[in-house]
């Protein structure tokens, strides 16, 4: 604490990042990175940049980067909006639309940094409440609000939802934006961004992506979302009054490569759901309950042994999963899927348990 903190920076409760320990040899679970590479090409890329270029900016609007993500989902490049990392688009997000005189609305147990944001902006929020095998009903958000944002599959549950429920709710809710954060979509999931192709394009439906989950790129920060060209203009908008240049140039050049190489992303989402669906039945063997997952982690409780117990008992193996001390999810461990060989070991470490 120091006497030169704002009073927002006095309030504020940040969101705390999933740990990236130093120590190797460590079978990391928790913080629901891909256990491959990137695509090869995307190395290439960075690699056949002219570093003498550095010294220039970057292109500001990423024009090349928005021609390759609208031509892969059969947008228009007016529909797309890009950030450093999906955080940063969120936040644009939240600052620019959702930010109303009504609260909005998202799950009582979702992603962490939402409620963040909300305290950062000064945003309303209410939370809806999951139902008892903690799914998201989208009825439940039919109700007045001020914006509504929920990933899809949720986390940390993984449970998702089908694209024909976000449809009814986005025409049922025409007076806020509804906000799909598709991080793990490539695990399972119907995305939303078919609803938004065509002249047919509803006015309030933002889809958000990230290249740090399915496209193996956490470390190089790119993000984007793509609707109605309005909404996206009103992100340019924050966008520029923020950081002209969020993306650098070697980001552009290999996320452009990584956007183009839909079959590495496909190869290796197929192999983590070989893994997912074989980790569940093997933890299912020794007891534990695992919601239904489509996304690249699982949910798991086991009604023997608390989840601290077990977090722990894990970490004293060298592995290391996601605990969350929370109301309704203190049982669960979060575990991210990695290789066959570091589930493998997961499972020995559990049953030695
Ligand atoms: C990982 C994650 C993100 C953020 O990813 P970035 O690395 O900032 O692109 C956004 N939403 C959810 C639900 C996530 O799990």
């Amino acid at each position: 604490m120091s006497r030169f903190w704002s009073s927002v920076v006095q309030t504020l409760t940040p969101y705390m990042p999933g740990e990236q320990p130093q120590m190797q040899r460590l079978v990391k679970l928790n913080t629901n990175e891909s256990p491959y590479g990137p695509s090869p090409r995307v190395l290439a890329a960075i690699e056949n940049q002219n570093t003498a270029d550095l010294r220039l900016y970057p292109d500001p609007e990423g024009a090349a980067l928005k021609q390759a993500i609208a031509d892969l989902h059969g947008l228009d490049p007016k529909q797309v909006f890009l950030g450093n990392g999906s955080d940063e688009v969120l936040a644009h997000v939240f600052a620019g639309l959702l930010k109303q005189s009504k609260p909005v609305h998202f799950p009582d147990i979702t992603y962490s940094f939402y409620p963040v944001y909300c305290k950062l902006f000064g945003i309303d929020y209410q939370t809806v409440p999951l139902g008892n095998q903690f799914e998201i009903n989208a009825a439940d958000y039919k109700v007045p609000n001020g914006g509504i944002i929920f990933p899809n599959p949720n986390a940390p549950t993984g449970r998702s939802i089908p694209r024909s429920e976000i449809e009814s709710l986005i025409h049922g809710n025409k007076d806020s934006v509804v906000v799909i954060d598709e991080a793990y979509v490539d695990y399972g999931t119907e995305s939303c961004i078919p609803l938004l192709r065509g002249n047919h394009c509803p006015e309030n439906l933002l889809v958000v992506h990230t290249l740090s989950k399915s496209r193996a790129l956490a470390g190089l920060r790119v993000g984007y979302t793509v609707g109605h060209p309005d909404l996206i203009n009103g992100l340019e908008r924050v966008k520029n009054s923020f950081n002209s240049y969020p993306l650098g140039r070697l980001a552009q050049a290999g996320a452009i490569a990584a956007i183009e190489d839909q079959a590495h992303l496909e190869e290796t989402s197929a192999k983590v759901i070989r893994t997912r669906t074989k980790l569940v039945e093997q933890l299912s063997a020794l007891g534990f309950d695992t919601l239904p997952s489509t996304a690249n982690f699982i949910f798991t409780r086991h009604p023997q042994h608390s989840g601290a117990k077990l977090d722990q008992a894990l970490r004293d193996r060298g592995i290391i999963v996601r605990h969350f001390k929370l109301p309704r999810i203190e049982e669960f461990l979060r575990i991210t899927i990695g290789t066959d060989e570091q589930s493998g070991e997961l499972v020995s470490a559990l049953k030695k348990f």
